[in-house]
């Protein structure tokens, strides 16, 4: 056996890497990212901030401005505690790091955002998914139940809404999952700019659940910034794994600057938002044309679609340059879908009008 063979742990040989798809000349509308550029209002400010960056020294190890900021734009109730990550990736791994002991297990739905999984993997937890119910991916909240009672899970992940499927979760199911839960149970608000609803206000009533958002789909995932929001018992923990400068000086001083100017992004994800409506409008009425297509209600800022042959379809976008996520074969549930972002409007329409001629003509 070779070295690399020899050495490299057997699960992490047996992973593929996260695959990230050469995106150049494409429309793009794989990533959930938000297709509007930086507001040209915000250049100056932004530039001076960053040149008045003290990059001779370490990061401010608390990100104390950050924070502030963080807590001002998104309103979070003072009694809650924040811990900054590079990305909300890395607080999925300060918290699996956190609670791997020898057994430990992480729960999650299936399908769900495939970190939550894969880092379990990194961290040496076992990872179980329950699968979401078929027809339209809502919670089976007796089959979490029975999970959480079979399990025991230390960390359990609910994405609100939901990745790959954008919708939302019944609350109430979500609160019996978090009262039944013997461990942690954290709700992934990433896709909260888009959401009518969220937990920000509920978090603190549990002794054993914690909030998790990012910047990346306000505008921001250049910057790579997420937080968590808990009680100090909780953050106080996680924060011992965290690497001592993991928000460099650049994030701190660019985030800090453009949540002081939140509004700005939250007028471009309203515009999103609206998209959204009309995308869904409109593929709804294209859809009614072909039996066997249908868009599925999201609260995030994309849509999952089902098209017979959706890896044909996936292949006919990117000849006419437009890329977006093809999900079939991420579960089984998840058979002939297609993830889409909402784009800048002229993006959506291209989007549209490519796949009006790509179905009439496979249905020809
Ligand atoms: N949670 C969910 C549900 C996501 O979909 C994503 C990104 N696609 C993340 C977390 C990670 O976001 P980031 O690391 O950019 O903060």
């Amino acid at each position: 056996m070779s070295a690399v063979g020899s050495v490299i742990r057997t699960e992490i040989a047996a992973l593929a890497a996260y695959h990230v798809q050469d995106a150049t000349g494409y429309i793009k509308l794989d990533a959930m990212e938000n297709p509007f550029a930086l507001p040209e209002t915000l250049r100056d400010g932004l530039a001076k901030q960053l040149a008045k960056a003290a990059i001779n020294r370490y990061p401010d190890p608390a990100g104390a401005a950050l924070t502030t900021a963080l807590r001002d734009a998104m309103g979070v109730p003072k009694e809650l505690d924040i811990l900054l990550g590079n990305g909300s990736d890395e607080i999925i791994q300060m918290l699996a790091m956190a609670c791997a002991k020898p057994g430990a297990k992480v729960l999650s739905v299936e399908p769900a955002f495939v970190m939550f999984n894969m880092i379990a993997t990194f961290c040496g937890l076992q990872y179980i998914g329950v699968p979401l119910k078929a027809d339209d991916f809502s919670l089976d909240a007796e089959a979490m139940l029975a999970a959480v009672a079979e399990h025991q899970p230390a960390l359990t992940f609910i994405a609100y809404p939901n990745n790959p499927t954008g919708n939302l979760f019944d609350r109430d199911d979500i609160r019996k999952i978090i009262r039944a839960s013997p461990g942690l149970v954290v709700i992934d608000e990433a896709y909260f700019a888009f959401s009518s609803q969220s937990f920000l206000d509920e978090i603190s009533q549990f002794p054993n659940a914690v909030l998790m958002r990012t910047v990346s789909k306000l505008g921001l995932a250049g910057v790579r910034l997420g937080v968590l929001i808990g009680q100090r018992a909780w953050l106080a923990e996680v924060d011992k794994v965290r690497l001592p400068y993991n928000i460099n000086s650049f994030t701190q001083a660019a985030a800090t600057f453009l949540l002081e100017n939140v509004s700005e992004f939250i007028a471009q994800t309203k515009v999103l938002v609206a998209e959204r409506t009309a995308m869904a409008a409109n593929l709804a009425r294209l859809f009614a044309r072909f039996p066997g297509a249908l868009c599925f209600p999201s609260e995030a800022n994309f849509v999952l679609i089902r098209v017979p042959n959706a890896a044909a379809v996936f292949a006919a976008l990117k000849v006419r340059k437009i890329l977006v996520k093809n999900t079939s074969q991420s579960h089984t549930l998840m058979q002939d879908t297609l993830r889409i972002t909402i784009g800048s409007p002229a993006e959506n329409a291209a989007f549209l009008t490519a796949l009006t001629s790509i179905l009439e003509s496979q249905y020809a």
